[in-house]
């Protein structure tokens, strides 16, 4: 993939490919576009129920939720969300509702009530569709944000007599819904994420951003050959993203639907069915997170056997390992392409290796269309040459519209010139290959997922005794980062009950498994803002 730094006065990379857009102006349109060829062909299969879903089926599907949304009433711009793990009915759901412009609202389902409360209740959710086990929960939420929306189970049966997503399928009294013409601009998603600062934000997505963020991924340069072969064997990929990050949403759902791939749902990560998972259902193409690969590389079961069908590996969505890398390739033991990837909520995909370019150690080259600079961290308007760390700074066609609601922030990250700031620091070299080596947003990544300090830090001030507190990421072998918190408190209560506070309160992912360091006094700067990257210098308090 070629591309350029412009002249020494500039120091822009623009990716120097272009991409084809799509002629619908509707994602779900393009998504599915030419699913008639293999209508006959499985479009999703479930590791959880082992149903399968042909793309025909799919097609019917999407076009019956839309009428069930419409018959209750829902259209353009209104929000549904979902909350729930990889199964069948996720993506007609999901692209049911794009079909007619209902916007879809995709929140972690592993998160406690309260969680899920603040963000029905921030997108203005007027319905969820929830896995069905989670019902309790997501009743739980509704109670805490006080709104009374109804709920539609999806996965498995629920014995509370909720309507199921599967029965509505299959319900011919609901008139299809055609897909309808939007304006590129109409949202299409709202994802959750906290930017380079402060608590979860919704991020909306367009039906444009999402459009060419999938043309994006077709372009030659970028998507693995052979994916699609219309008389041979189908490829098999594994949904093991949730829906509620950009890279399952627009990464691997949206590349196999469009390539009339199989695409395995996989409700959730466990060593054991994962390895048999990977085996039984023959799985070609893997994108997994850093904490994924390790798993593989560490784990004695996981051997060439395991990985005979692997054909493809993307990795993205934080910081990766050389040397696991070198491993699991010594594993697999025959040569497979291996393409690294890096982008945000906010941006989708920026970089990936291009086809057959793999360069260990970096995280690819521009996606086509996409142009970066990396800007000096204390003098923002000054662009840097290559080989200089700095910020990376973004304009891409499948950047976010802005924050739900929220013009402060969306402007704090989208200048007035339309570049968006990551809070990611790198550089890119010569050959136009890029690298993150720090940020400097204040955001922990977890197994890959985000996690905002200052959502652990507001309830961790709640905790009577705790005085001050700062929350920072520390390396973690398994996990790749873990919240540590560091708190001042004349009479510390015990960590034990700290612990408890949190885990009734926030998801795992936001436990302090890092641990818990007691200390004098946090380390300030002159605005009285901590400073974040002293934290783990400091010596814990005496007692
Ligand atoms: P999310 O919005 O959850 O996808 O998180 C985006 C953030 O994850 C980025 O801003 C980076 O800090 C981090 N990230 C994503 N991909 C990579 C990568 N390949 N290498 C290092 N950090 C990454």
């Amino acid at each position: 993939r070629s591309f350029s730094t412009g002249g020494a006065e500039d120091y822009i990379v623009k990716s120097a490919e272009s991409i084809e857009p799509f002629q619908k102006s509707n994602y779900t349109e393009n998504l599915l576009i030419d699913s008639h060829h293999w209508s006959h062909r499985v479009a999703l299969e479930c590791t959880l129920t082992k149903k399968a879903t042909t793309y025909g089926r799919l097609r019917d599907q999407v076009a019956r939720w839309g009428g069930y949304l419409r018959k209750l009433g829902l259209g353009k711009g209104d929000v549904v969300a979902i909350v729930g793990p990889n199964v069948n009915e996720t993506s007609p759901v999901v692209l049911g509702a794009g079909a007619i412009g209902v916007v879809m609202a995709a929140i972690n389902p592993t998160y406690t009530p309260a969680e899920i409360a603040d963000q029905l209740s921030d997108s203005n959710a007027k319905l969820v569709v929830a896995f069905s086990p989670l019902e309790p929960v997501i009743r739980a939420a509704l109670t805490i944000c006080k709104v009374d929306i109804p709920i539609v189970g999806m996965g498995v049966p629920a014995d509370t007599g909720i309507p199921m997503v599967s029965d509505i399928f299959d319900d011919d009294r609901i008139p299809f819904a055609d897909a309808i013409d939007v304006s590129g601009s109409d949202p299409l998603s709202i994802l959750y994420s906290s930017g380079t600062t402060g608590k979860p934000k919704g991020v909306v997505i367009s039906h444009e951003a999402a459009s060419i963020n999938l043309a994006m991924l077709l372009h030659p340069s970028t998507l693995f050959p052979g994916l699609l072969d219309r008389e041979g064997p189908q490829n098999n990929f594994l949904m093991l993203l949730p829906m509620f990050h950009v890279g399952g949403l627009f990464g691997v759902h949206a590349i196999s639907i469009h390539k009339g791939v199989r695409l395995v749902n996989y409700a959730k990560f466990d060593p054991k069915s994962f390895l048999r998972v990977l085996e039984d259902y023959q799985i070609s193409v893997l994108h997994l997170v850093p904490s994924l690969l390790n798993f593989l590389v560490s784990s004695p079961q996981c051997d060439a056997k395991v990985l005979q069908y692997v054909k493809s590996i993307l990795c993205g969505s934080a910081p990766m390992s050389n040397s696991g890398l070198t491993k699991l390739k010594e594993k697999v033991g025959r040569p497979i392409m291996f393409q690294q990837a890096y982008g945000m909520t906010e941006t989708m995909f920026v970089t990936m290796d291009p086809i057959n370019e793999e360069k260990v150690g970096w995280c690819g080259k521009l996606m086509p269309g996409v142009q970066a600079k990396v800007v000096d961290v204390s003098d923002p308007s000054k662009n840097l040459p290559p080989n200089i760390d700095g910020e990376l700074i973004i304009k891409t066609k499948s950047q976010m519209s802005g924050y739900l609601n929220n013009a402060e922030a969306t402007a704090q990250a989208i200048d007035a010139d339309g570049w968006l700031h990551t809070g990611d620091v790198g550089h890119y070299d010569q050959e136009g290959y890029f690298k993150i080596v720090d940020r400097t947003k204040d955001l922990i990544k977890v197994k890959g997922f985000q996690v905002s300090p200052s959502e652990i830090e507001e309830v961790l001030l709640q905790v009577p005794g705790i005085q001050d507190v700062s929350v920072t990421g520390v390396p973690h072998d398994r996990l790749g980062e873990a919240p540590r918190a560091y708190i001042v408190a004349k009479a510390p209560p015990s960590k034990k009950s700290i612990e408890e506070f949190l885990s009734s309160r926030l998801s795992e992912n936001k436990q302090l498994v890092g641990g818990i360091v007691f200390v004098d006094a946090l380390p300030r700067n002159s605005t009285g803002k901590v400073v974040k990257k002293q934290l783990q210098q400091m010596k814990p308090r005496g007692d």
